[in-house]
């Protein structure tokens, strides 16, 4: 009876994790397809320096318009394909589609630089670079300086020889890079020193409580002058209010990107909110005030 019992239990262990990895496998497929058929779409959230008012840039960021579920953020999949080879296909898709949006822009006259998020595979992907001079070289007249790509700090500090390669390989072709969630990883500063990015953005976890957390502003202030010493750009993620903005202008940080600047839209919404966004008068009151 015993041997009975064991063998049922082998039994109902195996088909548990049959079933899970089957699961796993229509999930992959669904996402497959969802890449596949169109599903996918950027969304766009500025970037803009407080300080004058002036719109620095857009970041793309990926959603899925599930035809049962409605818009789904990039938390609900990505995950999911996280170390999987669709996270190439998809990484390349949104590659070509910021550029073909880029480039669309840029014909209108609008010249945006937009980033795009780079997982930490596609990045580590030996096919990486030329795959994107590939991409590049179909829109001959798009500067290639307008492109940004935002990677991961724990994916900068993991493989940091092949990684800084990676990066100077792609600053050749005139690609600026940001580092994003920063803070979040254990970085070495020595690491810091040998890759090559123009930008670090500060996680928003390090904005949300500097109105009444003092701990959280000395951070922010080790972390401005941290990106000056390294001739980094800061940009702070996650501005919700505008007090938030004013306090980060008091700090020092010029660069910002949040809620109380404008929601990530679709690309058709951007020409509209460029009309109309306006630097709110007490982001220009602070900086009077801190240049005196
Ligand atoms: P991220 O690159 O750090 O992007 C910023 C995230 O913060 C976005 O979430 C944005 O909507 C959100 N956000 C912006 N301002 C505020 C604010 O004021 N308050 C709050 N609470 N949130 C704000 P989203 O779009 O859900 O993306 C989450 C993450 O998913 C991104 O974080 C990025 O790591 C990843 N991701 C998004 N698109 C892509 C992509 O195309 N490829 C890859 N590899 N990762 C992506
Ligand atoms: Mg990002
Ligand atoms: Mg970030
Ligand atoms: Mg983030």
């Amino acid at each position: 009876a015993a041997k009975t019992k064991g063998k049922n239990r082998y039994h109902c262990f195996d088909s548990q994790i049959e079933k899970h990895i089957i699961q796993r496998e229509q999930r992959l497929d669904r996402i497959q397809k969802a890449i596949r058929a169109g599903e996918l779409v950027l969304y766009y959230q500025p970037k803009v320096n407080m300080a004058t008012g002036e719109v620095i840039g857009l970041e793309a960021l990926v959603r899925w318009l599930h035809p049962e579920h409605g818009l789904l953020p990039p938390g609900d999949f990505l995950p999911l394909i996280e170390g999987h080879s669709l996270s190439i296909e998809l990484g390349d898709w949104v590659i070509a589609q910021a550029l073909e949006q880029l480039d669309h822009w840029y014909k209108q006259g609008l010249e945006l630089s937009v980033s795009v998020n780079v997982s930490n595979m596609q990045l580590e992907h030996d096919r990486f670079v030329e795959k994107l001079r590939t991409q590049l070289g179909y829109y001959n007249n798009l500067p290639n300086s307008l492109l940004q790509l935002e990677i991961l700090e724990t994916g900068a500090l993991e493989n940091t020889n092949f990684v800084s390669a990676t990066m100077n390989e792609c600053r050749q072709m005139g690609l600026q890079f940001a580092l994003d969630d920063f803070g979040t990883a254990y970085s070495s500063l020595s690491h810091l020193k040998k890759l090559p990015a123009a930008y670090l953005k500060i996680d928003r976890g390090f904005v949300k409580d500097i109105l009444v957390d003092a701990d959280d502003r000395a951070i922010l202030e080790g972390v401005i002058s941290l990106a000056n010493a390294f001739q980094m750009k800061l940009i702070a993620e996650g501005i919700e209010s505008v007090e938030h903005g004013t306090a980060l202008l008091q700090l020092g940080c010029q660069l910002a990107q949040g809620y109380a600047i404008a929601r990530p839209m679709p690309a058709a919404d951007i020409a509209e909110w460029l009309r109309t966004w306006k630097q709110p008068a007490a982001w220009r009151q602070a900086t009077v005030s801190t240049a005196k």
